[in-house]
């Protein structure tokens, strides 16, 4: 059974207090964009055989968005954060790389901590 805290109320939440909604952090484009940046926006999504960065809602509590790192391997939970952010706390990558070094998800990942270093 998965459980995931909700980082607005606190609450461990059962996977039937919840809705999925996808992938996080996809990136969305003006009137100006072009059809391929559009079909990406629509339809290109990472899925991975590990971590995942995913969008849920305490839908039957608080009712707001949230993000969660989880492994879609083993349904480990690295952790949950606000959907307000553009990307995952620098914790949060810091706990995925030391449990699954080399992960890149996006251009979230290994290159974090490498710049992080420099
Ligand atoms: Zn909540």
């Amino acid at each position: 059974m998965l459980t995931l805290s909700c980082p607005y109320c606190g609450v461990q939440c059962d996977e039937t207090e919840l809705a999925a909604g996808g992938e996080a952090h996809l990136k969305r484009y003006g009137p100006e964009s072009s059809p391929e940046e559009f079909e990406s926006y629509l339809f290109v999504r990472e899925n991975p055989k590990g971590v995942h960065l995913e969008r849920w809602r305490h839908a039957h509590g608080c009712g707001k968005w949230f993000h969660a790192a989880r492994c879609t391997m083993t349904l480990e939970v690295f952790g949950t954060y606000p959907a307000q952010t553009l990307a995952p706390p620098q914790e949060l990558v810091e706990k995925i790389l030391a449990k699954r070094p080399g992960w890149t998800w996006r251009e979230f990942g290994q290159s974090d901590m490498e710049g992080a270093q420099a």
